[in-house]
């Protein structure tokens, strides 16, 4: 009989940070997201990806409690994204590609102003920043104006400021577009940093590089979940030697389905 680690029994008690069952938005006639049944693990780095137009933002946005579920339901932590969006926002942090700073403050201004609008405040959230700032590296940056920072640096800011409030579930999208390869590492070492402290990733991307990084990978098609599993697993599934291949390949289906009327 073999004992099953701390890990996996921990892992088996617990619920996922995401789960989906049957989730569904339509647009009129289009359906940009159809029955979707996805359920995320703590502390995973799942990488959303699918052509422009395959429901990844509509799925982001639903589950960020931004737009409401046609059908179906969705959970966050816990919180049902359409009746309980309030508790979702709370536990979420979001950065973009443009990542949201303010040029014109200081690394610390910027990072006290997103605490803050996350409802961290006082005593709290001087500790809480200052131990934040050590683990992403960005203390001797403190006063420094956010808009002389180079790329890099930018992006840990926002990555710091995105998660200054400890979220549940963090939302990258195309989180290295732009920034050179130290960086790019740099970036995803911290990423598995904050994943291995319990943090849900969810990473939109169209690059395949940052795709090959996560340890799971979903695929959408006109709004359908059609290929799940880690990055090995895909590749086998699709007889791939890249996943860059696997998604020429989906896409081009794609295409075809849409020009036939499939
Ligand atoms: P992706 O992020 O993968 O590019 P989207 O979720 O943005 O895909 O879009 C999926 C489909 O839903 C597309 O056909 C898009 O035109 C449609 N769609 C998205 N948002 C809206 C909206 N607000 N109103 C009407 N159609 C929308």
């Amino acid at each position: 009989m073999t004992t099953p680690s701390a890990h996996t029994h921990i892992g088996n008690t617990l619920r996922p940070v995401v789960e989906t069952r049957a989730l569904s938005k339509r647009y009129g006639a289009v359906y940009a997201v159809d029955g979707l049944d996805l359920a995320i693990a703590r502390g995973e780095v799942f990488g959303l990806l699918g052509p422009n137009g395959s429901g990844k933002t509509t799925t982001i946005r639903m589950l960020c409690g931004l737009v409401a579920p046609t059908s179906g339901s969705a959970t966050v932590a816990d919180f049902d994204v359409g009746t309980q969006a309030e508790q979702v926002r709370q536990r979420i942090g979001y950065m973009s590609q443009r990542y949201g700073l303010y040029d014109e403050l200081t690394v610390y201004e910027n990072l006290r102003f997103y605490a803050s609008v996350y409802g961290l405040l006082g005593a709290a959230r001087t500790r809480r920043l200052e131990e934040h700032m050590q683990a992403l590296g960005l203390s001797a940056q403190r006063a420094q104006i956010a808009g002389t920072l180079s790329g890099g640096w930018k992006q840990r800011l926002a990555l710091a400021c995105a998660t200054a409030h400890n979220p549940r579930l963090l939302f990258l999208d195309e989180p290295t577009a732009g920034v050179d390869p130290a960086a790019r590492r740099t970036f995803w070492e911290t990423i598995y940093s904050l994943a291995s402290n319990g943090t849900t990733i969810l990473v939109t991307t169209h690059y395949m590089d940052e795709a090959a990084r996560c340890h799971r990978l979903a695929f959408l098609s006109r709004g359908h979940l059609i290929a799940i599993g880690t990055p090995q697993e895909i590749l086998a599934q699709f007889g791939a030697d890249n996943i860059e291949d696997v998604f020429v390949m989906l896409q081009q289906r794609d295409e075809q389905t849409a020009t036939t009327g499939a």
